[in-house]
């Protein structure tokens, strides 16, 4: 495992007092290791975390050549350009009961969607695309020139997938379609990696924590909440640690049993610069951590590193500690800013695709659209910033999108309204109303 230094080393021009949002995410990437167990789970468990290998598909799905319509199947080849085909009817084909019979040129066999196509067979032609007549016990079909082409309508066997290949891969996320091709496989369980265990509290003296009775100069706690919501989306296991106070007793007691109960550790506050506080000098005692300051709005100031718990440290927690104890004794530490859209935003630009990794998942560029701003925004080259957007459909069908107000870093009320991010680059300048922008969607992160 690679000290900061030795990741610092690597990198050309290392600066911790002028980051940039790519720089941030490069060393992240560099820092970051995956948890290393697996745990075979039922696939309903399964939902949210990562393949820990590729699932190789043991048969073919669909396994058989079946048809995709209600109507008639029939070879192909009778189909003449020009000419009504006139076919008697000599059976029926149910999904489930497949029809045994042999079909003569000049037969069809009437066949439900999901029925398997009888041998020989090989096009289908909806109910509502024949004539019937009936005539006695005899049925007839005619089916009127240039509707069809031979293979219609028919489902080819392993045309989902084929014995053999890989149907989902390792460090794929599990989402509801990837559940249900596994279950199309007939697996009960899934191979992924263990989710992860994240630890997290708010630090400062004006801080209050809910049921708390409002005081001059407090605030209550959003973060704990904001963080806990990304983290549950994330899959992972929260670990809530509470408000800690300005007091180097309270905040080293819950960095260490973070430490040990958790694979990384979301603290808020206290990291700005000249901060009156504990929390810096005791993250820097009691782990390796870097004090970045990011060209970025918001989100300018933020620690990362790692906190190492040792037995001697743990000796004055509850047992129960123990029982969750961190195997790899290093716990991935994120001092996030104070102000609540910074934390949201430093989540989502660095923290979630960190823990992405941790999880096993493969590294995946965020997907930006691009939508016409509504009105012209203020930028400066030179740092990344994010706009809190609500991003809607045009009557024309283009993307538009405009800010929500007041984007001050503490200003949560228009992040609540905010369906995405616009992300205004390092070096992109002033946002005239008209021109692109590009916007990193909330859904599936928020
Ligand atoms: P700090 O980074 O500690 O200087 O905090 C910056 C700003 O964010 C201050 O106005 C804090 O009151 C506010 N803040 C810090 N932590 C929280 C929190 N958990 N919930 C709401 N606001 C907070
Ligand atoms: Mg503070």
């Amino acid at each position: 495992m690679k000290t900061l230094a030795q990741i610092a080393a690597q990198l050309q021009g290392y600066d911790p007092q002028a980051m940039t949002a790519d720089g941030v995410l490069d060393f992240l990437s560099r820092l970051v290791t995956p948890v290393q167990e697996v745990l075979d789970v039922p696939l309903m468990q399964a939902l949210g975390r990562v393949l820990a290998q590729d699932v190789v598909s043991p048969f073919d799905v669909p396994p058989h050549d079946n048809s995709a319509m209600d109507g008639y199947a029939f070879a192909g080849a009778q189909l003449a350009p020009g000419a009504v085909l006139a076919l008697q009817v000599v059976g029926t084909a149910l999904a489930g009961k497949a029809w045994q019979g042999s079909v003569q040129p000049g037969q069809c066999v009437k066949i439900m969607t999901g029925a398997v196509m009888p041998a020989g067979l090989d096009t289908v032609a909806p109910q509502e695309l024949v004539a019937l007549q009936k005539t006695g016990q005899t049925e007839v079909v005619t089916i009127a020139p240039a509707v069809l082409q031979a293979g219609d309508n028919r489902r080819r066997r392993g045309e989902d997938l084929m014995q053999g290949r890989a149907a989902l891969l390792k460090g794929e996320l599990i989402t509801p379609a990837r559940l249900g091709l596994a279950a199309s496989l007939g697996l009960q369980t899934l191979r992924t990696w263990r989710p992860l265990r994240v630890a997290y509290f708010s630090t400062g003296d004006e801080i209050l924590s809910l049921g708390e009775l409002p005081r001059e100069g407090a605030v209550y706690d959003s973060n704990r909440y904001t963080v806990f919501g990304m983290l549950s989306r994330l899959g992972c296991q929260v670990i809530d640690l509470g408000v800690v106070r300005d007091d180097p007793a309270l905040l080293e007691a819950a960095f260490t049993q973070a430490a040990l109960q958790a694979d990384a550790i979301i603290t808020s506050g206290g990291v700005s610069v000249g901060e009156a506080d504990y929390t810096k000098a005791m993250m820097k005692k009691l782990g390796d951590v870097a004090f970045w300051r990011i060209a970025m709005r918001p989100g300018r100031p933020m620690a990362v590193g790692r906190i190492s718990s040792s037995k001697s440290a743990s000796a004055a927690l509850p047992e129960t500690a123990y029982s969750y104890q961190n195997e790899s004794k290093d716990t991935l530490l994120f001092g996030l800013p104070g102000n609540p859209v910074a934390v949201m935003v430093t989540f989502i630009a660095f923290v979630r695709p960190a823990l992405l990794q941790m999880m096993g998942a493969r590294p995946e560029p965020e997907v930006l659209l691009k939508a016409r701003s509504l009105e012209a925004i203020r930028k400066k080259p030179g740092r990344t910033e994010y706009q809190r957007g609500r991003v809607s459909t045009t009557p024309d069908g283009s993307l538009q999108v405009r800010t929500t107000g007041s984007q001050g870093s503490g200003v949560l009320s228009s992040m609540a309204q905010a369906n995405g991010l616009i992300v205004l680059h390092h070096g992109q300048g002033n946002v005239v109303a008209g021109d692109e922008v590009d916007v990193l969607m909330f859904d599936g992160a928020l």
